[in-house]
């Protein structure tokens, strides 16, 4: 049985969301490969070059692009030529937890080549962590697909379209590059973002997403592939179709979590359109807490820690499905 959607508040609350906006600058793969390599270390353009194996243009532009957002902060260490580092601002730095929150995904359900550690070791307590998305009211586990979810709509952010990424077009013989979320781009989060708002059918999600029918069911079907949707007839009628999430999409939800509480606080300074209320009683506020000890897990606690074996293990711990 479906509930009826308010399909127009939904589509008002998606366009207006902080996800749709904060993904419209992190959206772009190459983008959040150089982002997550501010998180392991690097600092300097040959490192990421070397290290992405990034076309040097590309790294220059999403190096000054990343800057001029306040991400990144350049420091002079070379006079002659003129050299900079690059250091994760506190803006950056606020970053984390969507961070880990991607970590935790691709080690998962990612499908390989991507560049990331092993295992990450908590400096705090000395164990092995496995990041966990807590209320940050009461300290409980969160699942965001319990929790009451008031839609309403920033008219600010509805009168300004999502800053579209800049990136040009990854050409096909690209595809084979170690990347971030081969799987899960923009488009899909926002799919996903839909579906538990409650848009289970495809005239609903063409609706609220304003995609067209014919894109629209080239990314179901891709999304359906790669299992972050799966697809039934509707039982009530079954000339329709219905969509809903797997564990792999639902797992998504954390790192969508975070990242609209990022763009919101951090830097789009605007409410979210979509308001979660934990079971607690309280607005739900994300964090990220280290599965050992349970304490918020900041980046300058955690150490890249590869030992592939235990991390095995540790992948199997968490009762990944066949
Ligand atoms: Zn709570
Ligand atoms: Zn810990």
């Amino acid at each position: 049985m479906n509930r009826s959607v308010d399909t127009e508040l939904t589509r008002q609350a998606l366009a207006s969301s902080t996800l749709s906006h904060g993904l419209g600058i992190l959206g772009d793969r190459w983008t959040v490969q150089v982002m997550l390599g501010t998180f392991t270390g690097l600092k300097r353009f040959e490192q990421w070059q070397q290290g992405l194996g990034i076309p040097r243009h590309t790294l220059a532009e999403r190096l000054r692009s990343l800057s001029a957002l306040g991400l990144l902060e350049p420091r002079p260490y070379q006079q002659r030529p003129l050299r900079h580092s690059y250091h994760p601002s506190a803006k950056a730095l606020a970053m984390y937890p969507q961070v880990l929150m991607m970590w935790a995904w691709e080690r998962r359900w990612g499908q390989g080549g991507v560049n990331l550690p092993a295992a990450l070791l908590h400096r705090r307590c000395g164990h092995r962590l496995t990041p966990k998305l807590a209320c940050r009211a009461c300290g409980a586990d969160a699942d965001i697909t319990r929790m009451r979810l008031q839609l309403a709509p920033v008219e600010a952010l509805l009168q300004t379209k999502p800053r579209p990424t800049r990136a040009p077009r990854i050409p096909a013989a690209a595809a084979g590059q170690p990347s971030l979320g081969l799987r899960v781009d923009r488009w899909s989060l926002l799919i996903v973002t839909a579906v538990v708002l409650g848009c289970h059918h495809f005239d609903e999600l063409s609706q609220v997403l304003g995609i067209g029918p014919s894109v629209l069911a080239r990314r179901l079907e891709g999304m359906v592939e790669s299992a972050l949707l799966r697809c039934e007839a509707d039982r009530s009628d079954g000339r329709r179709r219905i969509y809903r999430l797997t564990a792999a999409s639902r797992d998504l939800l954390g790192y969508i979590v975070c990242l609209s509480h990022w763009a919101s606080r951090h830097h789009l300074h605007q409410p979210s359109s979509i308001i979660p209320t934990h079971s607690c009683g309280h607005v739900f506020e994300p964090q990220v807490v280290c599965s050992h000890c349970r304490e918020e897990v900041q980046a300058r606690d955690v150490l890249p820690d590869a030992e592939p074996d235990s991390s095995r293990r540790a992948n199997a711990d968490q009762g990944v499905p066949a």
